[in-house]
Protein backbone atom coordinates (compact mmCIF):
# COMPACT_ATOMS: atom_id res chain seq x y z
CA UNK A 1 0.00 0.00 0.00
CA UNK A 2 0.98 3.56 -0.92
CA UNK A 3 1.56 5.71 2.08
CA UNK A 4 1.44 9.57 2.86
CA UNK A 5 1.53 12.30 5.66
CA UNK A 6 -1.85 13.92 3.83
CA UNK A 7 -4.01 12.88 1.26
CA UNK A 8 -5.81 15.61 -0.83
CA UNK A 9 -9.00 13.85 -2.46
CA UNK A 10 -10.11 16.22 -4.99
CA UNK A 11 -8.18 18.46 -8.02
CA UNK A 12 -10.06 20.96 -8.06
CA UNK A 13 -9.66 24.89 -6.79
CA UNK A 14 -9.45 23.93 -3.15
CA UNK A 15 -7.67 20.79 -3.89
CA UNK A 16 -4.61 22.52 -5.75
CA UNK A 17 -4.56 25.09 -3.27
CA UNK A 18 -4.37 23.01 -0.12
CA UNK A 19 -1.31 20.79 -2.31
CA UNK A 20 0.65 24.19 -3.02
CA UNK A 21 0.35 25.01 0.89
CA UNK A 22 2.48 21.52 1.33
CA UNK A 23 4.68 22.52 -1.04
CA UNK A 24 8.41 23.30 0.69
CA UNK A 25 7.45 21.28 4.04
CA UNK A 26 8.39 18.50 5.63
CA UNK A 27 5.83 16.07 4.76
CA UNK A 28 4.66 13.69 2.17
CA UNK A 29 1.06 14.33 0.20
CA UNK A 30 -0.55 13.59 -2.75
CA UNK A 31 -3.71 14.88 -4.85
CA UNK A 32 -5.61 12.40 -6.10
CA UNK A 33 -7.88 13.05 -8.94
CA UNK A 34 -10.75 10.87 -10.06
CA UNK A 35 -11.11 12.27 -13.48
CA UNK A 36 -8.21 12.71 -16.38
CA UNK A 37 -7.41 16.17 -15.85
CA UNK A 38 -6.96 18.75 -13.05
CA UNK A 39 -9.15 22.05 -12.46
CA UNK A 40 -12.79 20.45 -11.90
CA UNK A 41 -15.26 23.42 -12.14
CA UNK A 42 -12.24 25.54 -13.69
CA UNK A 43 -11.79 24.20 -17.11
CA UNK A 44 -10.81 25.88 -19.85
CA UNK A 45 -11.11 24.57 -23.66
CA UNK A 46 -9.29 25.53 -26.18
CA UNK A 47 -11.59 26.01 -29.33
CA UNK A 48 -11.25 27.86 -33.01
CA UNK A 49 -8.31 29.41 -31.54
CA UNK A 50 -9.98 30.94 -28.04
CA UNK A 51 -9.55 30.08 -24.56
CA UNK A 52 -13.34 29.26 -22.99
CA UNK A 53 -13.65 29.09 -19.61
CA UNK A 54 -16.95 26.48 -19.46
CA UNK A 55 -16.65 26.62 -15.74
CA UNK A 56 -15.81 29.91 -13.40
CA UNK A 57 -14.48 32.52 -15.69
CA UNK A 58 -14.78 35.28 -13.66
CA UNK A 59 -12.28 36.74 -10.67
CA UNK A 60 -14.94 37.70 -8.25
CA UNK A 61 -13.77 40.08 -5.75
CA UNK A 62 -10.76 40.31 -7.84
CA UNK A 63 -9.43 42.64 -5.72
CA UNK A 64 -8.81 40.42 -2.85
CA UNK A 65 -8.65 37.53 -4.88
CA UNK A 66 -5.98 35.03 -4.42
CA UNK A 67 -5.75 33.36 -7.65
CA UNK A 68 -5.75 37.22 -9.15
CA UNK A 69 -2.20 37.66 -6.89
CA UNK A 70 -1.65 34.79 -8.46
CA UNK A 71 -1.85 35.66 -12.10
CA UNK A 72 0.07 38.93 -11.22
CA UNK A 73 2.68 36.93 -9.48
CA UNK A 74 2.87 34.89 -12.86
CA UNK A 75 2.83 37.69 -15.08
CA UNK A 76 -0.21 36.60 -16.83
CA UNK A 77 -2.93 39.57 -18.04
CA UNK A 78 -5.51 40.25 -16.34
CA UNK A 79 -8.53 41.97 -18.19
CA UNK A 80 -10.41 44.45 -16.23
CA UNK A 81 -13.47 45.49 -18.16
CA UNK A 82 -15.53 45.79 -15.83
CA UNK A 83 -18.90 43.13 -16.15
CA UNK A 84 -21.66 44.09 -18.33
CA UNK A 85 -24.12 42.35 -16.34
CA UNK A 86 -26.28 45.28 -16.08
CA UNK A 87 -26.60 46.28 -19.65
CA UNK A 88 -28.90 44.85 -22.42
CA UNK A 89 -27.41 45.33 -26.16
CA UNK A 90 -29.44 48.08 -27.93
CA UNK A 91 -32.16 48.06 -25.71
CA UNK A 92 -33.42 44.80 -27.38
CA UNK A 93 -36.48 43.68 -25.90
CA UNK A 94 -35.78 45.90 -22.87
CA UNK A 95 -35.75 49.72 -22.52
CA UNK A 96 -33.95 51.36 -20.28
CA UNK A 97 -36.65 52.76 -18.57
CA UNK A 98 -37.75 48.97 -18.06
CA UNK A 99 -33.98 48.04 -17.53
CA UNK A 100 -34.06 50.45 -14.48
CA UNK A 101 -37.48 49.12 -13.06
CA UNK A 102 -36.11 45.99 -12.93
CA UNK A 103 -32.82 46.87 -11.54
CA UNK A 104 -35.33 48.85 -8.76
CA UNK A 105 -37.08 45.56 -8.49
CA UNK A 106 -34.01 43.35 -7.29
CA UNK A 107 -32.87 46.52 -5.08
CA UNK A 108 -36.02 46.54 -3.56
CA UNK A 109 -36.18 42.30 -2.57
CA UNK A 110 -33.04 42.59 -1.41
CA UNK A 111 -33.83 45.73 1.02
CA UNK A 112 -36.55 43.05 2.09
CA UNK A 113 -34.00 40.63 2.72
CA UNK A 114 -31.98 42.36 5.20
CA UNK A 115 -34.56 44.70 6.57
CA UNK A 116 -37.46 42.36 7.39
CA UNK A 117 -35.79 38.47 6.68
CA UNK A 118 -39.03 35.70 5.90
CA UNK A 119 -39.08 33.98 9.21
CA UNK A 120 -38.61 30.93 7.04
CA UNK A 121 -35.29 32.40 5.65
CA UNK A 122 -36.44 31.29 2.50
CA UNK A 123 -35.66 33.88 0.01
CA UNK A 124 -38.88 33.48 -2.57
CA UNK A 125 -41.42 35.21 0.70
CA UNK A 126 -39.77 38.38 0.29
CA UNK A 127 -41.02 38.45 -3.46
CA UNK A 128 -43.66 41.07 -3.92
CA UNK A 129 -47.00 39.35 -4.57
CA UNK A 130 -47.95 39.96 -8.17
CA UNK A 131 -44.61 42.46 -9.01
CA UNK A 132 -44.08 42.12 -13.15
CA UNK A 133 -40.89 41.77 -12.37
CA UNK A 134 -40.21 38.43 -9.96
CA UNK A 135 -39.90 36.58 -13.20
CA UNK A 136 -36.25 38.85 -14.06
CA UNK A 137 -35.33 38.73 -10.31
CA UNK A 138 -35.89 34.30 -10.50
CA UNK A 139 -33.61 34.65 -13.37
CA UNK A 140 -31.43 36.50 -11.57
CA UNK A 141 -31.08 33.91 -9.23
CA UNK A 142 -30.60 30.97 -11.71
CA UNK A 143 -27.22 32.60 -12.58
CA UNK A 144 -26.18 33.54 -9.16
CA UNK A 145 -27.15 30.77 -7.23
CA UNK A 146 -27.82 28.12 -9.95
CA UNK A 147 -31.53 27.63 -8.08
CA UNK A 148 -34.94 29.40 -7.54
CA UNK A 149 -35.62 31.44 -4.86
CA UNK A 150 -37.59 29.30 -2.90
CA UNK A 151 -34.49 26.65 -2.44
CA UNK A 152 -32.46 30.08 -1.16
CA UNK A 153 -31.46 30.60 2.17
CA UNK A 154 -31.67 34.55 3.01
CA UNK A 155 -29.03 34.24 5.52
CA UNK A 156 -26.49 32.16 3.25
CA UNK A 157 -27.34 34.74 -0.03
CA UNK A 158 -26.59 37.40 2.29
CA UNK A 159 -23.60 36.29 3.54
CA UNK A 160 -21.84 36.03 0.70
CA UNK A 161 -23.39 39.68 -0.98
CA UNK A 162 -22.14 41.31 2.56
CA UNK A 163 -18.35 39.92 1.43
CA UNK A 164 -18.13 40.74 -2.19
CA UNK A 165 -16.25 43.04 -3.29
CA UNK A 166 -17.97 43.66 -6.73
CA UNK A 167 -14.47 44.22 -8.29
CA UNK A 168 -14.73 41.66 -11.46
CA UNK A 169 -11.98 40.94 -13.77
CA UNK A 170 -11.13 38.35 -16.35
CA UNK A 171 -8.04 35.75 -17.89
CA UNK A 172 -7.89 36.42 -21.72
CA UNK A 173 -5.76 32.75 -21.11
CA UNK A 174 -8.80 31.48 -19.32
CA UNK A 175 -9.54 30.67 -15.25
CA UNK A 176 -9.47 27.60 -15.78
CA UNK A 177 -5.91 27.32 -17.42
CA UNK A 178 -4.83 29.02 -14.32
CA UNK A 179 -5.80 26.98 -12.02
CA UNK A 180 -5.16 23.59 -13.51
CA UNK A 181 -1.35 25.07 -14.00
CA UNK A 182 -0.86 25.78 -10.28
CA UNK A 183 -0.56 22.31 -9.51
CA UNK A 184 2.03 22.33 -12.07
CA UNK A 185 4.98 20.31 -10.47
CA UNK A 186 2.95 18.77 -7.52
CA UNK A 187 2.29 15.00 -6.92
CA UNK A 188 -0.87 14.26 -8.48
CA UNK A 189 -2.23 11.07 -9.53
CA UNK A 190 -5.44 11.36 -11.99
CA UNK A 191 -7.69 8.69 -12.94
CA UNK A 192 -7.74 7.95 -9.03
CA UNK A 193 -11.25 8.29 -7.89
CA UNK A 194 -11.37 7.41 -4.26
CA UNK A 195 -14.52 5.21 -3.43
CA UNK A 196 -14.38 5.33 0.41
CA UNK A 197 -12.36 6.09 3.49
CA UNK A 198 -11.41 3.52 5.60
CA UNK A 199 -11.12 5.13 9.06
CA UNK A 200 -11.37 2.29 11.53
CA UNK A 201 -7.67 2.18 11.86
CA UNK A 202 -4.91 4.54 13.37
CA UNK A 203 -4.15 4.89 9.29
CA UNK A 204 -6.38 6.44 6.92
CA UNK A 205 -6.68 4.08 4.28
CA UNK A 206 -8.41 6.05 0.96
CA UNK A 207 -9.55 3.18 -1.67
CA UNK A 208 -9.73 3.64 -5.30
CA UNK A 209 -9.34 0.97 -8.34
CA UNK A 210 -5.94 0.96 -8.65
CA UNK A 211 -5.45 0.05 -4.99
CA UNK A 212 -5.14 1.88 -1.43
CA UNK A 213 -3.62 4.94 0.28
CA UNK A 214 -2.42 5.32 3.67
CA UNK A 215 -2.57 8.35 5.13
CA UNK A 216 -2.21 10.33 8.52
CA UNK A 217 -4.47 13.09 7.46
CA UNK A 218 -6.96 13.13 4.33
CA UNK A 219 -8.45 16.94 3.09
CA UNK A 220 -11.57 15.66 0.99
CA UNK A 221 -11.71 18.17 -1.14
CA UNK A 222 -15.28 16.71 -3.39
CA UNK A 223 -18.28 18.69 -4.92
CA UNK A 224 -21.19 18.49 -2.07
CA UNK A 225 -23.49 16.56 -4.58
CA UNK A 226 -20.44 13.76 -4.71
CA UNK A 227 -20.76 13.89 -0.74
CA UNK A 228 -24.52 13.75 -0.39
CA UNK A 229 -24.63 10.79 -2.81
CA UNK A 230 -21.84 9.30 -1.03
CA UNK A 231 -20.07 8.91 -3.98
CA UNK A 232 -17.06 9.02 -1.57
CA UNK A 233 -18.31 6.95 1.75
CA UNK A 234 -16.44 6.55 4.84
CA UNK A 235 -16.19 3.69 7.31
CA UNK A 236 -17.73 4.09 9.62
CA UNK A 237 -20.06 6.92 7.98
CA UNK A 238 -20.52 10.51 8.64
CA UNK A 239 -23.75 11.28 8.20
CA UNK A 240 -23.22 15.12 10.21
CA UNK A 241 -21.20 15.38 6.86
CA UNK A 242 -23.81 13.95 4.64
CA UNK A 243 -26.60 15.63 5.46
CA UNK A 244 -24.68 18.83 5.88
CA UNK A 245 -23.52 18.16 2.19
CA UNK A 246 -27.31 17.21 1.23
CA UNK A 247 -28.16 21.17 2.59
CA UNK A 248 -25.81 22.55 0.67
CA UNK A 249 -26.55 21.40 -2.54
CA UNK A 250 -24.99 22.13 -6.31
CA UNK A 251 -27.50 24.30 -8.55
CA UNK A 252 -27.30 23.89 -12.02
CA UNK A 253 -25.31 26.90 -13.92
CA UNK A 254 -24.40 26.33 -17.59
CA UNK A 255 -22.86 27.36 -20.45
CA UNK A 256 -22.66 27.85 -23.95
CA UNK A 257 -20.35 29.19 -27.02
CA UNK A 258 -21.65 30.15 -30.22
CA UNK A 259 -19.05 31.22 -32.65
CA UNK A 260 -19.96 34.55 -34.59
CA UNK A 261 -19.11 35.02 -37.96
CA UNK A 262 -19.20 39.05 -38.94
CA UNK A 263 -19.01 39.93 -35.41
CA UNK A 264 -18.23 43.30 -36.38
CA UNK A 265 -21.62 45.35 -35.69
CA UNK A 266 -21.47 43.72 -32.30
CA UNK A 267 -19.94 45.78 -29.86
CA UNK A 268 -17.49 44.16 -27.60
CA UNK A 269 -18.12 43.18 -24.16
CA UNK A 270 -21.92 43.84 -24.05
CA UNK A 271 -25.01 41.76 -22.93
CA UNK A 272 -28.57 40.54 -24.16
CA UNK A 273 -30.63 38.86 -21.24
CA UNK A 274 -33.00 36.80 -23.72
CA UNK A 275 -36.18 37.45 -22.60
CA UNK A 276 -36.70 39.17 -19.14
CA UNK A 277 -40.00 38.27 -18.32
CA UNK A 278 -38.77 34.64 -18.31
CA UNK A 279 -37.78 33.04 -15.53
CA UNK A 280 -35.77 30.47 -17.45
CA UNK A 281 -34.29 32.98 -20.05
CA UNK A 282 -30.58 32.60 -21.30
CA UNK A 283 -28.32 35.85 -20.64
CA UNK A 284 -25.78 36.10 -23.54
CA UNK A 285 -22.62 37.88 -23.32
CA UNK A 286 -21.56 39.27 -26.72
CA UNK A 287 -18.10 39.47 -27.97
CA UNK A 288 -15.61 38.68 -24.71
CA UNK A 289 -12.59 40.23 -24.86
CA UNK A 290 -13.62 41.48 -28.46
CA UNK A 291 -13.86 37.61 -29.67
CA UNK A 292 -15.73 36.65 -32.70
CA UNK A 293 -17.93 34.85 -29.81
CA UNK A 294 -21.61 34.59 -28.17
CA UNK A 295 -21.22 33.25 -24.28
CA UNK A 296 -24.68 31.98 -23.58
CA UNK A 297 -25.59 31.31 -19.40
CA UNK A 298 -28.13 29.27 -18.04
CA UNK A 299 -29.26 29.22 -14.63
CA UNK A 300 -31.66 27.03 -12.08
CA UNK A 301 -34.73 25.73 -13.56
CA UNK A 302 -34.41 27.33 -17.30
CA UNK A 303 -30.30 24.72 -16.92
CA UNK A 304 -32.09 22.12 -15.53
CA UNK A 305 -34.72 21.88 -18.22
CA UNK A 306 -32.33 22.51 -21.27
CA UNK A 307 -29.80 19.85 -19.49
CA UNK A 308 -32.65 17.28 -19.16
CA UNK A 309 -33.88 18.18 -22.83
CA UNK A 310 -30.49 16.26 -24.00
CA UNK A 311 -27.00 17.18 -25.71
CA UNK A 312 -27.34 20.35 -28.32
CA UNK A 313 -30.39 21.54 -26.50
CA UNK A 314 -28.83 24.72 -24.73
CA UNK A 315 -27.19 25.74 -28.12
CA UNK A 316 -30.40 25.34 -29.55
CA UNK A 317 -32.43 27.36 -27.56
CA UNK A 318 -29.41 29.93 -27.82
CA UNK A 319 -29.83 30.20 -31.09
CA UNK A 320 -33.76 30.65 -31.37
CA UNK A 321 -33.95 33.46 -28.75
CA UNK A 322 -30.74 35.53 -30.28
CA UNK A 323 -32.45 35.16 -34.07
CA UNK A 324 -35.66 36.50 -32.16
CA UNK A 325 -33.70 39.48 -30.77
CA UNK A 326 -30.84 39.90 -33.44
CA UNK A 327 -32.85 38.98 -36.59
CA UNK A 328 -32.82 35.73 -38.80
CA UNK A 329 -30.06 35.90 -40.53
CA UNK A 330 -28.15 35.05 -37.23
CA UNK A 331 -29.10 31.44 -37.78
CA UNK A 332 -26.11 31.19 -40.32
CA UNK A 333 -23.86 33.56 -38.16
CA UNK A 334 -23.89 31.20 -35.32
CA UNK A 335 -21.79 28.08 -35.41
CA UNK A 336 -21.84 25.66 -31.93
CA UNK A 337 -18.73 25.22 -30.15
CA UNK A 338 -19.12 23.61 -26.80
CA UNK A 339 -21.81 23.42 -24.14
CA UNK A 340 -21.41 22.15 -20.28
CA UNK A 341 -23.61 19.91 -18.70
CA UNK A 342 -22.21 20.44 -15.62
CA UNK A 343 -25.64 18.12 -13.55
CA UNK A 344 -24.99 15.30 -15.80
CA UNK A 345 -21.19 14.89 -14.92
CA UNK A 346 -21.29 12.40 -12.22
CA UNK A 347 -17.83 13.86 -10.29
CA UNK A 348 -20.21 17.12 -9.82
CA UNK A 349 -23.95 16.64 -10.54
CA UNK A 350 -24.07 20.53 -10.47
CA UNK A 351 -22.55 23.68 -10.67
CA UNK A 352 -22.00 25.92 -7.71
CA UNK A 353 -23.17 25.51 -4.20
CA UNK A 354 -26.55 26.94 -1.77
CA UNK A 355 -27.91 26.67 1.65
CA UNK A 356 -31.53 25.53 1.51
CA UNK A 357 -33.81 27.68 3.73
CA UNK A 358 -32.34 27.44 7.38
CA UNK A 359 -29.24 25.64 6.69
CA UNK A 360 -26.71 28.27 6.14
CA UNK A 361 -24.91 26.73 8.94
CA UNK A 362 -24.51 23.42 7.30
CA UNK A 363 -21.31 24.91 5.83
CA UNK A 364 -19.61 25.46 9.10
CA UNK A 365 -20.74 21.71 9.70
CA UNK A 366 -19.13 20.79 6.64
CA UNK A 367 -15.97 22.49 7.01
CA UNK A 368 -15.48 21.21 10.34
CA UNK A 369 -12.57 18.34 10.64
CA UNK A 370 -13.20 15.02 12.09
CA UNK A 371 -10.96 13.27 14.85
CA UNK A 372 -8.47 16.10 14.07
CA UNK A 373 -7.27 13.42 11.00
CA UNK A 374 -9.99 14.20 7.97
CA UNK A 375 -10.21 17.78 6.88
CA UNK A 376 -12.80 19.16 4.49
CA UNK A 377 -12.35 21.63 1.89
CA UNK A 378 -14.01 23.05 -1.11
CA UNK A 379 -16.21 26.21 -2.18
CA UNK A 380 -19.04 25.28 0.03
CA UNK A 381 -17.18 24.83 3.01
CA UNK A 382 -16.52 28.52 2.77
CA UNK A 383 -19.42 30.99 4.98
CA UNK A 384 -19.16 34.01 2.55
CA UNK A 385 -17.62 32.93 -0.60
CA UNK A 386 -18.98 30.15 -1.28
CA UNK A 387 -19.64 29.61 -5.19
CA UNK A 388 -16.47 30.64 -6.34
CA UNK A 389 -13.07 29.26 -7.55
CA UNK A 390 -10.89 31.81 -4.77
CA UNK A 391 -13.53 30.59 -1.76
CA UNK A 392 -12.15 27.20 -2.59
CA UNK A 393 -9.07 28.38 -2.67
CA UNK A 394 -8.99 29.86 0.86
CA UNK A 395 -10.88 26.62 2.09
CA UNK A 396 -8.00 24.29 0.41
CA UNK A 397 -5.71 26.69 1.76
CA UNK A 398 -7.29 26.86 5.46
CA UNK A 399 -7.56 23.27 5.69
CA UNK A 400 -4.03 22.73 4.94
CA UNK A 401 -3.06 25.13 7.87
CA UNK A 402 -5.03 23.06 10.22
CA UNK A 403 -3.25 20.05 9.12
CA UNK A 404 0.53 21.36 9.71
CA UNK A 405 -0.95 22.42 13.28
CA UNK A 406 -2.23 19.14 13.60
CA UNK A 407 0.88 17.45 12.43
CA UNK A 408 3.28 20.07 14.93
CA UNK A 409 4.45 21.74 11.71
CA UNK A 410 2.89 24.57 12.16
CA UNK A 411 1.12 26.98 15.04
CA UNK A 412 -2.48 28.15 14.75
CA UNK A 413 -2.93 31.13 13.21
CA UNK A 414 -6.56 32.38 13.78
CA UNK A 415 -6.16 34.99 10.69
CA UNK A 416 -5.62 31.76 8.11
CA UNK A 417 -9.47 30.47 8.83
CA UNK A 418 -11.12 30.58 5.82
CA UNK A 419 -14.53 33.18 6.34
C1 LIG B 1 -20.84 27.26 -15.27
C2 LIG B 1 -20.06 27.73 -14.06
C3 LIG B 1 -19.69 29.05 -13.95
C4 LIG B 1 -18.97 29.49 -12.84
N1 LIG B 1 -18.56 30.78 -12.78
C5 LIG B 1 -17.73 31.17 -11.79
C6 LIG B 1 -17.09 32.44 -11.84
O1 LIG B 1 -17.28 33.20 -12.80
N2 LIG B 1 -16.26 32.79 -10.81
C7 LIG B 1 -16.00 31.93 -9.78
O2 LIG B 1 -15.21 32.29 -8.89
N3 LIG B 1 -16.58 30.72 -9.71
C8 LIG B 1 -17.43 30.31 -10.70
N4 LIG B 1 -17.93 29.05 -10.69
C9 LIG B 1 -17.73 28.20 -9.50
C10 LIG B 1 -16.31 27.63 -9.40
O3 LIG B 1 -15.96 27.03 -10.63
C11 LIG B 1 -16.28 26.60 -8.28
O4 LIG B 1 -16.81 27.17 -7.09
C12 LIG B 1 -14.88 26.09 -7.96
O5 LIG B 1 -14.17 25.80 -9.14
C13 LIG B 1 -15.01 24.85 -7.09
O6 LIG B 1 -13.75 24.34 -6.73
P1 LIG B 1 -13.67 23.12 -5.73
O7 LIG B 1 -12.25 22.75 -5.60
O8 LIG B 1 -14.44 23.42 -4.49
O9 LIG B 1 -14.48 21.92 -6.42
P2 LIG B 1 -14.31 21.22 -7.82
O10 LIG B 1 -13.75 22.16 -8.83
O11 LIG B 1 -15.61 20.59 -8.12
O12 LIG B 1 -13.21 20.10 -7.56
C14 LIG B 1 -13.52 18.88 -6.98
C15 LIG B 1 -12.74 17.78 -7.67
O13 LIG B 1 -13.02 16.55 -7.04
C16 LIG B 1 -13.01 15.53 -8.02
N5 LIG B 1 -13.70 14.37 -7.47
C17 LIG B 1 -15.02 14.16 -7.32
N6 LIG B 1 -15.24 12.99 -6.73
C18 LIG B 1 -14.02 12.44 -6.47
C19 LIG B 1 -13.59 11.23 -5.87
N7 LIG B 1 -14.47 10.34 -5.39
N8 LIG B 1 -12.26 10.96 -5.80
C20 LIG B 1 -11.35 11.85 -6.30
N9 LIG B 1 -11.71 13.02 -6.88
C21 LIG B 1 -13.03 13.31 -6.94
C22 LIG B 1 -13.70 16.20 -9.20
O14 LIG B 1 -13.42 15.53 -10.41
C23 LIG B 1 -13.13 17.61 -9.14
O15 LIG B 1 -11.98 17.73 -9.95
C24 LIG B 1 -18.63 28.58 -11.81
C25 LIG B 1 -18.97 27.23 -11.93
C26 LIG B 1 -19.67 26.80 -13.05
C27 LIG B 1 -19.99 25.33 -13.18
Amino acid sequence: MNQVDVLIVGGGAAGIAAARRFQGEQLSFLLVEASDRLGGRAFTRKLAGMELDLGCGWLHSADRNPWAKLAQESGIAIDRTPPAWREQFAELGFSLAEQREAAEAFAAFDRRLRDSPPASDCAAEALEPGNRWNCYLEALSGYINGAELSQLSVADFLAYEDRETEVNWRLQGGYGALISSAADGLPVSLGSPVGWIDRRGSLLEAHTPNGSIGAKMVIVAVPTNVLAREGLRFDPPLPEKTEAAADLPLGLANKAFLQLDRPEPFEPDTQLIGDPRNPATGAYYLRPFARPVIECFFGGAGARALEAEGEGAALAFAVDQLVGLLGSDMRRRLTPLAESRWGSEPLFGGSYSHALPGEAACRAILAAPVENRIYFAGEACSRSDFSTAHGAYQTGVAAAEAVLVALGLAHPDEDQAAD
